[in-house]
């Protein structure tokens, strides 16, 4: 799978799983565009994958923020002039039920995570097209396919990015654009580190597999999503999940 040379952004790339698919863009010599809040995190990942020997530009954004993610396209493109592959991974959970959820907390995973990555695809995707080349993939979850309680706001905006991937699979098709979603189920990163060890155990009951998986699993994924080996796949939601959902 020769990316070599290729540039790739991807979000929420401070750490968890967008970190590890930074750097194994970066194994495959893919120059990495790092985009997250934290600056501080942000800059130490990239200092760690430039020792790839690969580029890197380390951006802090907010991608529910158009301008922003606007402004940091044109950096990219004044560094790189060009942009082979976008991996929309920044998210965030507010949980909570339904009969309490705050507003705040509906509209901020959804600013984040839905809007978030129709703000980065909008602002790639002309490059993309005038290139006639491009790799899109967006990280969704198993929550996005089957809901779970206490997640409203978080499955919504999973589920939004599914019918999001689809309909901008079928509008970039014919310009050799290919744009897929990842379904995660558990992934142990910070995120789900706050899981009550009870919680924990009854959803690894929950997998054939008998383990939770690895942010590597999911980079490993995204990258024959993003190489010529999956060139004949598009609009589709690949799951990764040890079987917790067939
Ligand atoms: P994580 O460890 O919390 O990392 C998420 C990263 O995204 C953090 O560095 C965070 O920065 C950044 N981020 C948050 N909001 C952002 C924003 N508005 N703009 C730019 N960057 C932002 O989470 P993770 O577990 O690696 O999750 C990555 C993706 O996988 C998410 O979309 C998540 O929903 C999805 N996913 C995860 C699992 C799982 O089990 N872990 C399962 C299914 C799907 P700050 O720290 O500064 O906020």
């Amino acid at each position: 799978m020769d990316l070599k040379g290729q540039v790739g952004i991807i979000t929420g790339a401070a750490r968890g799983i967008g970190k590890e698919i930074a750097f194994a863009l970066a194994r495959r010599g893919v120059n990495c565009v790092l985009c997250d809040m934290d600056t501080k995190q942000v800059n130490e990942t990239a200092e760690e994958i430039a020792n790839l020997g690969v580029e890197t530009l380390p951006i802090t954004l907010n991608v529910a923020d158009l301008s922003q993610v606007e402004q940091m396209k044109n950096k990219v493109i004044d560094k790189f002039q060009r942009i082979d592959i976008l991996i929309n991974n920044a998210g965030i959970t507010k949980d909570g039920l339904l009969l309490r959820m705050k507003e705040a907390d509906w509209d901020a995973v959804i600013s984040v995570n839905l809007k978030g990555t129709f703000n980065c695809t909008k602002a790639v995707i002309k490059a993309m097209v005038q290139k006639r080349y491009g790799r899109i993939v967006n990280i969704a979850s198993i929550i996005g396919l089957i809901g779970n309680v206490g997640q409203a706001n978080y499955s919504a905006s999973k589920a939004g990015i599914i019918g999001l991937t689809k309909s901008t699979a079928r509008e970039t098709a014919l310009r050799n654009i290919n744009v897929n979603a990842i379904a995660p189920g558990f992934i142990e990163t910070k995120m789900t580190k706050v899981l009550s060890d009870d919680v924990k155990s009854a959803l690894l009951k929950q997998i054939p597999l008998g383990r939770f998986g690895k942010p590597e699993d999911v980079a490993d994924l995204v990258i024959f999503l993003v190489s010529d080996k999956s060139s004949y796949i598009t609009g589709q939601v690949v799951q990764i999940n040890g079987g917790m959902l067939m």
